[in-house]
């Protein structure tokens, strides 16, 4: 069978990879490749880059008003209201999260393009009340130049609307690098906010392996910044190298989030919220709760009403309506996956949920594993540091609030943090005390374009969504000007 072969899309057109080479993407359902996707090399990365550099010099773009450059995004916004069953079927076969999630994910694209479309013709610079006299002072704002946009497999439209929707706005031109295990909708994608009018070169993808066009981009001389979001050694990766040149870097990256719960939570909702926040999207979302820090005088039953919570769920292939859980998104995060729950056993801790690879009927060579759940885990076992990225929740007891804070801090990370009481003055202690990026009172795991996503400590820093991530694409300048006579600085003796 003959696979259907992507291309890459650059300066305004679709066009073959310069590496001459593809790679088979694979459908997480099935195990199987069913797609050929350009594998990009440091030529591909020049061509993209240098029509990015073009299109931000040319008239089309830099002439436009910012105001102008708002009503193309509004138009983009339009567009992808059009493509999002489209662009939803090709991301989830790529990367087997459940269509009907990520229809409501796309759906909220649009969403994305309007906010900064909105926000395009009011970012104002200031006049400087200077204390020199005859001296006028204001500043500006202007955008950076090229943006590469390296995005992971996890939410890859979403992602890429958080970092090009910004970026766009405040006048850049766009390089997208997306994963080598979801890259189809990316290109899908881009294609369809370039018909909205936005002219050739504003945007453009390559695809390929990190390593090959990836790192190119991110040392290319004619990128002015680069905006990453994925794995925490990735993020070093990047930041190292963009160092090298003095280039600007925004780092999403990855967490350990704890979800605190109190004896006096309202429970029902407690346990459904630890559910959804590490199951629902199989613990493949950067602010997955994958530490639960539950209150030892519950914590044996509410580790049971989450094992009752989590028995009967349906799995099965993303594109049936009844799955409530789909598959792992590829063959190397099924692999770390049930590594790191043997390795857990192995460390001790005890799996009272879950844990083994499962074949559904519909599927039965696709990637699928059992939400699991471990109890009794400490400090010291990998489960509780590091990141799965996997549907696998680690369970540790607290004593009293100081300890919730000491457990809930214990970790490199700070992407978020969850808080469930009916006390409204712990709830707001809490607030102050965790040390995230993002706190979840009562409630977890939502995004929005209006408030700032990003991370404390090693989960990167930087800021994706809201008024604050518009400025991480634009640089001030500062205009000064004289309004009387310039002294002579060397005037002759006597004078
Ligand atoms: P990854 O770091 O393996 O890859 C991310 C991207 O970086 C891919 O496009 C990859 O090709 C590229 N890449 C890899 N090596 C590179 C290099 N040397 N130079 C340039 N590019 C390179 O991450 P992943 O497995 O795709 O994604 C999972 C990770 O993403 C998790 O750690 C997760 O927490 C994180 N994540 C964070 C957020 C957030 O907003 N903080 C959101 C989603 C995912």
């Amino acid at each position: 069978m003959t696979l259907p072969r992507y291309q890459n899309h650059v300066g305004g057109r679709a066009c073959d990879p310069l590496s001459g080479r593809w790679f088979e993407t694979f459908d997480p359902a099935s195990g199987e490749p069913w797609a050929l996707v350009p594998r990009g090399d440091a030529a591909d990365a020049d061509r993209a880059v240098t029509a990015a550099r073009e299109a931000f010099e040319s008239p089309g773009w830099r002439g436009l008003s910012p105001s102008a450059r708002g009503a193309v995004l509004r138009k983009a916004a339009a567009n992808l209201e059009s493509g999002i069953e489209s662009l939803a079927r090709t991301e989830s076969r790529d990367n087997g999260k459940r269509l009907a999630e990520v229809v409501a994910q796309l759906k909220s694209l649009p969403r994305y393009f309007h906010y900064y479309a909105g926000l395009a013709d009011k970012i104002e610079g200031s006049v400087i009340p200077l204390d020199v006299p005859e001296m006028f002072n204001y500043t500006r704002w202007e955008p950076l130049g090229v943006v590469a946009a390296i995005t992971p497999w996890n939410s890859p439209l979403m992602i890429a609307s958080w970092k090009i929707a910004p970026a766009l706005a405040a006048g850049n031109t766009v390089v997208v690098k997306p994963s080598e295990h979801a890259s189809a909708s990316t290109i899908e994608f881009v294609r369809l906010l370039e018909e909205a009018g936005l002219p050739p070169g504003v945007v453009n993808v390559v695809t390929g392996y990190g390593g090959e066009v990836g790192g190119a981009l991110v040392a290319h001389p004619d990128v002015a910044k680069v905006t990453f979001t994925g794995s925490e050694a990735t993020g070093a990766r990047i930041a190292a190298a963009a160092a090298a040149d003095i280039k600007r870097v925004t780092l999403e990256l990855g967490g350990k989030s704890p979800q605190i719960v109190f004896p006096d939570a309202r429970l029902d909702d407690a346990v459904h919220g630890v559910l959804s926040g590490i199951f629902v999207s199989l613990g493949q979302s950067c602010v997955a709760g994958s530490r639960l820090v539950v209150h030892e005088s519950i914590h044996d039953a509410f580790v049971a009403r989450l094992i009752e919570g989590v028995r009967h769920v349906r799995v099965g292939h993303p594109l049936d309506a009844a799955t409530q859980i789909g598959p792992v998104a590829n063959r190397d995060q099924f692999d770390k996956v049930r590594a790191m729950v043997e390795r857990a056993e192995r460390a001790g801790a005890t799996r009272v949920h879950g844990g083994r690879a499962i074949h559904p009927a519909a599927c039965p060579g696709g990637w699928f594993v059992e939400p699991t759940i471990f109890t009794g885990v400490t400090r010291d076992m990998e489960i509780y540091r590091d990141e799965v990225f996997g549907p696998v929740l680690a369970v540790v007891r607290f004593r009293d609030e100081d300890d919730a804070v000491r457990i809930a801090n214990d970790t490199r990370y700070g992407l978020a943090a969850g808080v469930w009481t009916q006390d409204a003055g712990r709830a707001i202690r809490l607030a102050e005390r965790l040390a995230a990026g993002t706190v979840y009172i009562n409630t977890y795991r939502h995004v929005s374009t209006l408030s700032p996503v990003g991370g404390f400590r090693k989960s990167g820093y930087g800021r994706e969504n809201g008024i604050e991530a518009i400025y991480d694409y634009l640089q001030s300048k500062s205009v000064w000007m004289g309004l009387g006579p310039v002294p002579d600085p060397f005037p002759a003796p006597g004078a």
